[in-house]
């Protein structure tokens, strides 16, 4: 370390010894100036008793030569009297008359003294005349300068010799460690491995050990934090959904790869890039409004948006910081959809339920009666058994085979209701000619015995559906039309089809007792009866509606009372494999 260097690379201990100079500078000055205001008064009281010498001594002498008028032993005496230090002039004088003088006269830097000369002669005091002394300050002044300017000298040289060894030290101590404390900062990498901070001396207990120290501690914890947040940017930059970070400026800083894919764009495309500027095509407008919607509530929150152009759901998380806006988002099409499915589920279930319950209800009610009708007979048959009365236990056996028969039809609609509507049946092209000459076999001698009329429509279309459904249905409608027929007229049974714009409509049309208007709705729900006069359970149209709406079709009547009804079963017309079936059953025959 040389001088030069102390001096150029320590503003600091400068500016500290500068000051130091200063106030020691004016200290010396004030102590220098008291120094020299006491020797002052000495030197001047030293005149002092200068004066009171020869006032005590020469005056009665210098008396009697001027009484004796002896001119020449006063001015031997004033010459002795002069060898007084600091004493420069002195005089003899009656009124004007000088008698002997001695020195030189000056006005300037003297004390001046004029003592009457008093004479005693005949009793009576008489005064002579007057001495003059006049003493200089000359040389007393010029002692002061003189040890004014050793003592400031000695000071300078002093001060100057202190303040380069404070340099050095406060170089030596202090500043060179501040260097390296600021190069290691400098210096600070936290990716890479650095040895911590160490000072080149001695190990001491002080101010720069504690900063060190901390120092140290300080970069450990960045380090820290640095990993921390690298980990963080891998999470985002990787995570499912898509994130963004904007600056104040609206700028992109940060865009991870999902929402790159989401804008159609890398994400180096985007950073420093203006949001409002590039907002990318496609799903940009969606962006776009959610965010804007966002801004303008002053609400950063989360938002779902819908886009109906492009039948898309977005979630957006807005966070805002002073810095700039966080904002995650993601394409939510497919959860949305689900939860529009799970509530469609929820509600279908519910409507079971509710159905279940009634069902539950009247069933456990339905079952009941028939079981009573066993038991009352099983006793009577014991006794007609015992009494040996054949004909009897018949009909004892008749009633009870009947109530088994009706509990048997019960429980086998209970369990086609659990499985109507549950799962989707299999599918398979049925031609609705054959089907129909199938479920009109099943009622053959009754419908000869009912002087029943059926009218088939001649065209009847081959549809794709559940085969065993749809018997279930013509089964539960023609059945219907006999069932609820006029008394006094033959029932007319006509069966046919047309197209409604793309709907497929089936229909069953009576001439029988019809339904009252506030029936149309409630027949078809379960165990819903509009005339408790014939048997039946209220199940069938509970069943052929649920078996329609699992095709995704509809079904409904229209009816008056005493004009008979016509039974609607409505089918998207892509059911529809052929549009005539007879012909198509007759080839095949
Ligand atoms: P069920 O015939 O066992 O009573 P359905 O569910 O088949 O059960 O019918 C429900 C009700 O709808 C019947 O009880 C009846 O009141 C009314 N209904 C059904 N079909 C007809 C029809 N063709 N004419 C008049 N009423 C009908």
């Amino acid at each position: 370390m040389t001088w030069r260097e102390a001096f150029h690379q320590s503003p600091l201990a400068r500016r500290l010894i500068f000051w130091t100079v200063l106030f020691s500078s004016c200290v010396t000055l004030v102590l220098t100036g008291l120094q020299l205001y006491r020797d002052y008064r000495h030197d001047v009281s030293q005149i002092e008793q200068n004066f009171a010498q020869i006032e005590a001594v020469h005056l009665a002498t210098l008396t009697n030569s001027l009484w004796a008028t002896d001119k020449e032993r006063l001015q031997l005496q004033l010459d002795g009297m002069l060898q007084l230090q600091d004493m420069h002039y002195l005089e003899i004088r009656e009124g004007d008359l000088i008698w002997a003088r001695a020195g030189n006269n000056v006005s300037r830097n003297v004390i001046r003294r004029e003592i009457p000369l008093h004479y005693w002669h005949n009793g009576r005091e008489q005064v002579l005349g007057t001495l003059v002394a006049v003493a200089t300050l000359d040389h007393v002044y010029g002692r002061l300068l003189g040890e004014a300017l050793i003592i400031l000298l000695s000071n300078g040289v002093k001060t100057f010799l202190v303040a380069v060894f404070m340099l050095f030290l406060i170089y030596y101590q202090v500043t060179r460690h501040l260097l390296a404390i600021s190069r290691f900062v400098h210096q600070l990498s936290l990716v890479e491995a650095q040895p911590p901070l160490t000072l080149d001396r001695a190990p001491r207990e002080d101010e720069l050990r504690t900063t060190v120290m901390a120092l140290n501690h300080m970069h450990a914890r960045l380090k820290e934090l640095a990993g921390a947040s690298a980990q963080l940017r891998e999470l985002l930059t990787n995570m499912a959904g898509g994130f963004v970070r904007l600056d104040r400026d609206w700028r992109y800083v940060f865009v991870n790869k999902r929402a790159g894919k989401l804008f159609g764009r890398t994400p180096e495309e985007l950073l420093g890039k203006n949001i409002w500027e590039e907002f990318p095509q496609g799903v940009g407008q969606p962006f776009y409004l959610a965010y804007r919607k966002a801004m303008t509530d002053q609400q950063p929150s989360q938002i779902q948006s819908y886009f109906p152009p492009w039948d898309k759901w977005f979630e957006n998380r807005i966070y805002p910081a002073s810095d700039g806006l966080s904002i995650f988002f993601d394409d939510i099409t497919e959860r949305k959809q689900a939860e529009v499915e799970r509530e469609k589920l929820l509600n279908e279930l519910s409507v079971r339920n509710v159905e279940m319950e009634a069902f539950i209800y009247t069933i456990s009610h339905d079952l009941k009666s028939p079981l009573i009708t066993i038991g009352g007979f099983s006793t009577l048959l014991e006794k007609d058994i015992a009494r040996g009365d054949r004909e009897s236990t018949a009909d004892s056996l008749g009633e009870i085979k009947k109530a088994v028969e009706l509990m048997q039809t019960h429980i086998e609609d209970l369990l086609l209701l659990s499985r109507t509507g549950r799962v989707t049946a299999e599918q398979t092209d049925v031609p609705l000619a054959a089907l129909l000459e199938e479920v009109i076999g099943q009622f053959g001698r009754r419908i000869a015995g009912e002087n029943a009329q059926l009218v088939i429509a001649p065209d009847l279309p081959t549809i794709r559906v559940d085969r065993k459904g749809f018997v279930r249905v013509y089964t539960n409608l023609i059945d219907n039309a006999l069932k609820y027929r006029c008394p006094d007229i033959a029932p007319r049974i006509e069966i046919g089809w047309r197209r409604e714009g793309d709907e497929l409509r089936l229909f069953v049309r009576d001439n029988g007792q019809g339904i009252k208007k506030e029936y149309l709705q409630r027949i078809f729900g379960l165990f819903q009866r509009a005339d408790s006069s014939t048997e039946g359970t209220g199940v069938g149209l509970a069943i052929s509606k649920r078996v329609i709406e699992v095709h995704g079709g509809r079904m409904w009547v229209e009816s008056e009372p005493g004009k008979g009804s016509t039974f609607w079963i409505g089918l998207p017309d892509s059911v529809i494999v052929s549009e005539d079936s007879a012909a198509e059953s007759a080839q095949n025959n």
